[in-house]
């Protein structure tokens, strides 16, 4: 499990998240939705330990991680842009999720190509990211993710950049994938289908605060404000 207890994060002035607090059960699938600037990313980066936060804890498995260096967080990240390197090939791309592990190079290639094999790309696996589609670039993201097999998995706006057909299709191979290693997953996005179409349960954003978390039909039914009624788009 995750738990975000009371986080606060500034940057100068900016109150980024203010005592957010939000539990994810293991093998979950959480997206957190609300309009840009609403602290997303922010408590993806806090969980991730790319900022750190002023008060409150994260703790992991019931560990607090506070202190805890990024490399050793056991997380996979994808982010919006592929931040694939140009230069290897998808393989050796993959394989750069396992740089950290003292594993024989062999042994890091073996498990680089099932890592492919899993996102379906095992046939692409000498193309650079050039030689490939912006799907398939962002399927070997998803690879070099997961090719540690890390205890969460999180994805920020990872989809956003690609046409709609697409997305569609890999929100659902993501789910699918998710499901089948039992991954925890924090997915952030702007779009509410997309939330409400692939999570267990939304945590609706504004200012940095939770304004209500629950599974897209509570959400839908029984928003808890104007806001989030407004934000998942249920007009009446
Ligand atoms: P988006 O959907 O646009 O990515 P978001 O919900 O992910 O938005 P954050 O990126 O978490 O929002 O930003 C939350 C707030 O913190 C915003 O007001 C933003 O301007 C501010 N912020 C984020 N990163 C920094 C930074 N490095 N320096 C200063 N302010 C920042």
């Amino acid at each position: 499990p995750v738990s975000f207890e009371s986080v606060s994060l500034k940057f100068g002035s900016t109150l980024a998240l203010d005592e957010f607090s939000l539990d994810i059960a293991p093998g979950e699938f959480v997206a957190l939705l609300g309009p840009s600037g609403s602290g997303k990313t922010t408590a993806l980066r806090a969980l991730a330990g790319l900022e750190a936060a002023s008060s409150g804890r994260i703790l992991v498995d019931d560990g607090d991680i506070t202190g805890v260096p990024t490399n050793r967080r056991d997380l996979g990240m994808v982010f919006q842009s592929y931040s694939l390197f140009p230069h290897l090939t998808a393989l050796e791309n993959t394989e750069y999720g396992l740089r950290n592990r003292r594993q024989p190079k062999a042994a890091r290639r073996t498990a680089a190509q099932a890592g492919l094999d899993l996102v379906g790309l095992g046939d692409l696996a000498d193309r650079y990211p050039h030689e490939l589609s912006g799907g398939q670039q962002q399927r070997v993201a998803l690879a070099r993710a997961l090719v540690t097999r890390p205890k969460v998995l999180l994805l920020d706006e990872s989809l956003s950049a690609l046409d709609a057909k697409v997305r569609v299709q890999l929100r659902e191979e993501i789910r699918q994938l998710q499901l089948r290693l039992g991954i925890t997953t924090i997915f952030v996005t702007h779009d509410q289908e997309e939330a409400l179409s692939i999570a267990d349960r939304v945590a609706v954003m504004k200012d940095g605060r939770i304004e209500q978390v629950g599974t897209p039909e509570d959400l839908y039914l029984r928003p808890a404000s104007a806001f989030v009624a407004e934000f998942v788009g249920v007009t009446n």
